[in-house]
């Protein structure tokens, strides 16, 4: 296991338990052993990418022996002496027979364990990558697995294909009267608001996409640009990479009207009424009220990296 330093708390879905133990994908002989060890187990995870949790606060894993499901079979890695495995059913019938509580990743996160949120988010994001790479993007044809299930590779070509992370910045602004800049997309209900996020382009580095978006959404420069932590977003291939930045110039907000509909600079004390009114509620809550509280009422999700933002910025003063 590689011990990494982080932040705490650490992002919802940046917690693992596991080794990788990249080294043994490659090996037929050793992967088949496991496989055929009664002390393995397996998460089947649907077409759909949810898992069996009949508890929603740990996942229901089989042995191999157990496993009858057509799909493909993914080395998760190893914890305390017990390999895990997954195996990603192609269609939407093909675990229909196995019975049990099918949850998403957003629905368990919050509740798992480091090691089996860890496990569920791996699987997640390589079911994703397999549904949506089955071709090669040199000539057309179709890629086989390999590597236990960590490459595809063409046989036409011999090209070989990883699974891909899409970066993403998401940046918690803040202003000379520390108030911090939330704001709220048009496919957002009234009241949900929070800190603005866009992908990375081609060629161009992090913190150059975070003064851009900034820029391109709400029409002000931002200096100070911080890097704070990053999460897996496998839904499908992201990685959102978590920043602070500041203000410069101007503070006046002209939102774009096309990836923001509204935006407003807000106080702590705003930001936690908002957060402690929305949790109540969760998140249908959110989708109601009376608009007595004004343009903002309900923050994001807890498993969320832009709410780690926010909760550490309303902890920090
Ligand atoms: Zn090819």
């Amino acid at each position: 296991m590689v011990e990494v330093q982080q932040p705490v708390p650490v992002p919802v879905l940046s917690r693992s338990a596991h080794d990788r133990i990249a080294h043994r994908r490659t090996d037929a002989h050793w992967l088949e052993a496991a496989w055929q060890s009664a002390s393995s187990l397996v998460l089947v995870l649907s077409a759909a990418a949810e898992a069996r949790s009949a508890s929603g606060t740990m996942l229901d894993l089989l042995h191999p022996a157990e496993v009858d499901v057509d799909g493909d079979r993914i080395l998760l890695g190893e914890a305390e002496g017990r390999v895990y495995f997954a195996v990603l059913a192609y269609t939407e019938t093909g675990t229909t027979s196995l019975p049990g509580n099918w949850r998403g990743l957003r629905e368990l996160a919050v509740q798992l364990g480091d090691l089996d949120v860890g496990l569920l988010t791996t699987a997640v994001a390589l079911q994703h990558w397999h549904q949506r790479h089955t071709h090669c993007p040199r000539c057309g044809t179709v890629t086989e697995l390999a590597q236990a299930g960590w490459t595809r590779v063409c046989p036409h070509d011999g090209s070989e294909h990883f699974p891909r992370t899409d970066p993403a910045v998401i940046m918690l602004i803040t202003d000379g009267q520390d108030r911090c800049l939330l704001a709220r997309s048009p496919l957002w209900p009234e009241g949900r608001m929070s800190v603005l996020a866009g992908f990375v382009e081609a060629g161009e580095s992090a913190e150059a996409a975070v003064a851009r978006e900034v820029g391109e959404e709400v029409g002000i420069s931002v200096g100070d640009i911080r890097y704070v932590a990053s999460q897996p977003h496998p839904f499908p291939s992201s990685l959102m990479l978590g920043y602070t930045a500041h203000a410069t110039g101007d503070p006046t907000l002209q939102p774009d009207h096309d990836e923001i509909a509204e935006a407003g600079w807000f106080t702590r004390d705003e930001v936690r009424a908002a957060r402690d009114w929305g949790d109540e509620r969760g998140e249908e809550g959110s989708q109601e009220g009376s608009g007595a509280q004004g343009m903002l009422r309900a923050l994001p999700p807890t498993m969320s990296i832009a709410r780690q933002l926010i909760d550490s910025w309303i902890a920090s003063g």
